[in-house]
Parts: structure tokens; sequence; C-alpha cells
């Protein structure tokens, strides 16, 4: 989709990098995903919980309205990630 052609229906009107919001107590604000990494096994007494958010942007057909959804922060998002889930390092 992010090639400016829909692989449901190869419309090649798609509405781009469009914000998606929700809606809170304090009203709306733009939807993201967040990942809290697991208490380290030591620290201090003083300790702030890890944590890493990434803003969610849709691509939409006009056409047939189908939508894909892509998360930005992709670095620190998986490195908090892997933090809770052990896998290969991050990069090409
Ligand atoms: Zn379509």
């Amino acid at each position: 989709m992010r090639n400016n052609r829909c692989p449901k229906c190869s419309s090649e009107h798609i509405m781009a990098d469009v914000e998606v919001r929700d809606w809170g107590p304090n009203g709306s604000h733009p939807l993201r995903v967040h990942i809290t990494e697991p208490e380290p096994d030591k620290h201090g007494f003083i300790w702030k919980q890890g944590s890493s958010a990434g803003a969610v942007r849709a691509w939409i057909c006009a056409a047939c309205g189908y939508t894909e959804l892509y998360t930005d922060n992709l670095g620190e998002l998986y490195d908090s990630y892997r933090k809770g889930h052990p896998g290969p390092p991050y990069g090409p």
C-alpha cells in the first residue's frame, strides 16, 4: 500500500500517512502502541519503569476502504521489546 497501489482492488487512489486517533478521558489523541519493559533483576531503590511508544499511521484505499497500519519509532520499540523477548539484534 505504501507503493500507492491497493493490494485488494488495485486502485491507485490511496490516502497516505493518515493520523489515527482514539478518545480518552482528556479528549482525542493519536493512537500509539506502547511496550513496557520488564523489571530488571537488580536495580536501586529508586528505579524508573522502562518503556517506549510509537505512533500508528494509516494508509487507506479510497476505492474499497482497505486500510494498512504502520508504526514509527521502530528502533526504540524493538529495543524495549527485546528486553522481554530475547532474539536477534536489531539492524539489517
Ligand atoms: Zn482498494
